[in-house]
């Protein structure tokens, strides 16, 4: 299966990708991710990348798409994958749905998590990543067994630096402005398929695999 996460950031897309990603048994792909790991690498498209990430701001399309298009060309994505942070704006989208089409196959669904404003800031403040494997917590919602240590892999626990109060505001007015308008997109085509948001990621969990019918 072929899938695509749509939702804010904060909205719990990454913890949900995981767990699709190991019921499904398949890839979680996840241009943030890929792009941090560069930053983190001092890769040459980390240090292309990393002033966009830091202010919360998009990457732009063009060193964006050939990512995802190399990604996509692996062997493991013969069974499918998650698409976790992309598309992300409509140019992005018709990419995809270009290379997907040379290579004969689609998306099957574009699933929307959906969650309000005032819960996306409120959850973005208290989030905490696994420097190591990734896996993320809330010091609120879903904290860690010992503060700041993974449960897990038993790495560092930090906050992102693009999750500080004002950055998470502006990634927000970015999602509204060039993401949202893909919902529309993927609504046209028949692919939306959306879940509330809860409070408790295994609530959403369940949410999530109700609207994907896995
Ligand atoms: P979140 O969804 O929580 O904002 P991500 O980890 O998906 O976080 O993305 C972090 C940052 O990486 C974004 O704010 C943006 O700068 C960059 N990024 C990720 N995916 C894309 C994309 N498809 N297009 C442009 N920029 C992207
Ligand atoms: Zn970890």
């Amino acid at each position: 299966m072929k899938i695509i996460l749509l939702g804010a950031p904060g909205a719990g897309k990454g913890t949900q990708a995981k767990i699709i990603s190991e019921k499904l048994e398949i890839p979680h792909i996840s241009t943030g991710d890929i792009f941090r790991a560069n930053i983190k690498g001092n890769t040459p498209l980390g240090m292309k990348v990393k002033e966009y990430l830091d202010n919360g701001e998009l990457v732009p399309d063009e060193l964006t798409v050939e990512i995802v298009k190399d990604r996509l060309g692996n062997d493991d994505c013969a069974k499918g994958y998650i698409l976790d942070g992309f598309p992300r704006t409509i140019p992005q989208a018709e990419y995809l749905d270009k290379v997907l089409s040379e290579m004969n196959t689609s998306i099957d669904l574009a699933l929307l998590i959906d969650v309000k404003d005032e819960d996306i800031i409120t959850r973005m403040s208290g989030r905490r990543v696994c420097t190591n494997c990734g896996a993320t917590y809330n010091i609120v919602f879903n904290p860690t067994k010992v503060e700041g240590i993974c449960d897990s892999c038993n790495s560092e626990v930090i906050q992102r630096a693009d999750d500080s109060a004002e950055t998470v505001l502006n990634r927000l007015e970015t999602y509204h402005k060039q993401t949202q308008p893909l919902i529309d997109y993927y609504k046209k085509t028949n692919k939306l398929v959306v879940a509330e948001g809860a409070e408790e990621v295994k609530d959403t969990t369940e949410r999530v695999l109700k609207a994907l019918g896995i």
